[in-house]
């Protein structure tokens, strides 16, 4: 819910879906000619791609905001096996096991068999356990399991995690239907609300209950009718033991002790040099929650956590997401160490200062305008570290804390991961798809140079202006009730429909925000190609439209197409059998623009559900079959992988006499290597967990 993901075929900047604040970089650098040779994506394997991202601006940083950094990192990567052991029981004996064999198999590392070994521990390690980390089904190995045996057998039986006197045959035994099985713990998460989720579960938050025990055991303890109800069950796993169900806390002397120790003792060192009051006394009440596994200091860590807007470094590090959990009750570990950007914080606010302007000079219905707009702050981040739930694999934006309570009554802090963001964004630039789908050389040239600024924009006016902007007559009800199913599309192409009206607006380059109206070319471009061709790689054969962001996107781009006709705004083009759309007036592809936002507002503004039902239906939800087929093939040609995987950078401390006087970053190009550095660097807690 609060996570913003890149969807799959990410690494397209234009199918981002994010709802979230804005992911911004400052234009600087995109309006220089300066090429950037770090290389973003360094391996592809399977479904997955196997990027990096840059920290930039971390030199600015003052010395003992680098040190509070580096205590904040450490105390990250301290809890990586926590979730390895939430995934599944037998994760790390498995990853202990797989890792034994690529440091120390003396065989043949040639042949086919240890090829498809390895992307099958590289897979393991992307998804932090055995199940694919998006469709949550066990991965199932393309190697005989009689090979997995040589390997095993072929290995140093010091590093193997043997249990209590087990044998090397008894490990390999033990494993062997775990990994080739397809019917031995075959998901992750099971959402079939048809069976007990609980046992249909591999997941590691439950034993020896049923759904039916669980959902009994938190309704009992759940003060009914409590306005700030904690969030139950977050911190402990629930097992029978001895007939009795109990829950077993994550915390120091409980469950996960060996690694939450090691994480409060870096978050006590974070602590003594913290940057600002707000900041000290949010660390410290994390720790508490740690040492005592209250979850009601947890909510009052939230609290604290939420307030402190003013800190240059800022921590997520704790039991936060619970799409672990089929319950939706057990967080799954995960820590994410950043810094705000400075230079797009700017931007925003350069943004948000206008609010009023673009409110008074859009092209919507006077009656429908507000007269007072309060602009939304949003903070951008570069990211230092990822680990747990949000690594190798990471959300583009998290907006938290999750507890509804603590939502409304003391607000959300909503940030969007530049760095994180930019790295997709240049992948996108050279994967071949602008190539493909753009019809001339201009149309690419002029999207290598502006598309990242375009985006950024594009998704800063979406967020911070676009939701925010008009207002709904006297006497007309909640867009949810008037407009029903069709609400958030419409919601969605308004808030894209002021993007785009203002991203063409010399205002943009005025106020500091864009260097020149190419950006918004690159805007328009991308929007059209993406809208009537590539987002329908996503789409199944012979699917409609469901996805309400993809929707709004066709509806807008077909309404603009068949608008716009008889001036031929935008033609159609085949070349050599190839489709293509081209953009030939863009003035006049504004005032399109702006004649649809008109017509949507006032569809809201009224309540008007069969105008929204009509350009719904018409415009967002079919698709021509052969056109679908035509671009799902020529993007299969592409081989894009679907998923991303992040190496993360790594911080060095420099110390004189003792203490650490600054911190250098250096960037790692072997994924593998890292997981072996992880591995051997943070691996506190004992193979199985009890
Ligand atoms: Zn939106």
């Amino acid at each position: 819910m609060k996570k913003i993901e890149l969807l799959i075929c990410a690494g397209m900047a234009t199918l981002i879906l994010s709802c979230g604040p804005g992911k911004q970089q400052g234009y600087k650098n995109d309006d220089s000619d300066v090429l950037d040779t770090f290389k973003y994506q360094t391996e592809q394997f399977a479904d997955i791609k196997v990027l990096r991202y840059k920290i930039p601006q971390f030199e600015s940083l003052k010395p003992t905001q680098k040190e509070l950094i580096y205590y904040l990192y450490q105390a990250a990567l301290a809890g990586r096996d926590i979730l390895w052991d939430q995934n599944y029981k037998y994760n790390l004996m498995i990853r202990r096991t797989l890792e034994a064999v690529v440091n120390t198999y003396k065989g043949n590392k040639n042949c086919e068999n240890y090829k498809n070994f390895m992307i099958y521990t590289k897979k393991v390690w992307v998804s932090n356990g055995i199940h694919h980390h998006y469709s949550m089904d066990k991965m199932m190995p393309e190697f005989p399991q009689e090979y997995f045996a040589e390997l095993v057998k072929n290995t140093d039986k010091k590093e193997l995690p043997l249990e209590n006197g087990q044998t090397v045959d008894g490990l390999i035994e033990f494993l062997t239907p775990i990994l080739f099985d397809p019917d031995v713990d075959n998901k992750r998460v099971n959402l079939d609300a048809e069976q007990d989720m609980i046992k249909g579960s591999a997941n590691n938050f439950y034993e020896g209950v049923t759904q039916k025990e669980a959902e009994a055991f938190y309704s009992k303890i759940v003060k009914k009718n409590d306005p700030k109800p904690v969030s139950y069950g977050l911190n402990s796993k629930l097992v029978k033991e001895n007939g009795k169900i109990v829950e077993k806390t994550w915390k120091v002397g409980g469950l996960y002790t060996q690694a939450i120790e090691k994480i409060v003792f870096w978050l006590e060192k974070a602590i003594g040099v913290s940057e600002s009051a707000p900041q000290k006394a949010a660390l410290e009440k994390l720790v508490e929650f740690y040492r005592t596994g209250d979850l009601k200091v947890f909510d009052e860590y939230c609290i604290l956590w939420t307030k402190d807007t003013e800190s240059m470094v800022d921590v997520v590090n704790g039991f936060i997401e619970v799409y672990g959990d089929p319950l939706g009750k057990k967080g799954s570990f995960e820590s994410m160490v950043s810094f705000r950007d400075v230079e797009t914080t700017k931007r925003v606010q350069a943004i948000c200062s206008n609010a009023q302007w673009f409110e008074n000079n859009s092209p919507i219905d006077d009656q429908y305008k507000r007269k007072q707009v309060k602009g939304v702050t949003a903070k951008a981040i570069n990211v230092v570290v990822e680990s747990g739930d949000c690594s190798p694999s990471t959300p583009i934006g998290v907006n938290l804390p999750n507890a509804d309570w603590i939502r409304s009554e003391y607000g959300s802090k909503s940030v969007s991961m530049a760095n994180i963001m930019y790295s997709y964004d240049e992948v996108t630039k050279s994967n071949g798809a602008l190539e493909e789908f753009a019809y001339s050389k201009q149309e690419v040239a002029i999207a290598k140079k502006y598309s990242t600024i375009a985006d950024n924009i594009t998704t800063d006016m979406h967020e911070v202006i676009g939701h925010g902007s008009g207002q709904i007559k006297d006497g007309v009800g909640d867009p949810s009730e008037t407009l029903k199913s069709y609400a958030s599309t419409l919601e969605e192409a308004r808030a894209d429909l002021v993007a785009l009206y203002y991203i063409y607006d010399k205002k943009l380059i005025d106020i500091g925000v864009m260097p020149n109206l190419k950006v918004g070319r690159a805007e328009y471009d991308k929007y059209i190609r993406n809208g009537l061709l590539t987002q329908l790689v996503r789409l199944e054969t012979g699917k409609n439209l469901e996805e309400s962001h993809m929707r709004n996107r066709q509806l807008i781009c077909k309404w603009v197409y068949e608008k716009g006709e008889p001036e031929n705004v935008i033609e159609k083009k085949i070349k050599n059998g190839k489709t293509f759309f081209v953009i030939n007036d863009y003035q006049k592809l504004r005032k399109l623009f702006g004649q649809l936002l008109k017509e949507i507002q006032r569809i809201k503004s009224e309540g008007d559900y069969e105008a929204g039902k009509a350009l719904v239906e018409y415009y967002g939800v079919k698709v021509d079959p052969s056109l679908h087929k035509e671009v799902k093939e020529r993007w299969k040609k592409l081989n894009i992988a679907p998923y991303a995987a992040f190496i993360n950078p790594v911080l060095v401390p420099i110390m004189k006499d003792g203490k650490i006087v600054d911190v250098k970053v250096e960037y790692p190009k072997d994924f593998t290597q890292q997981m072996l550095d992880y591995a051997k660097n943070y691996s506190f807690l004992p193979t199985i967990n009890k």
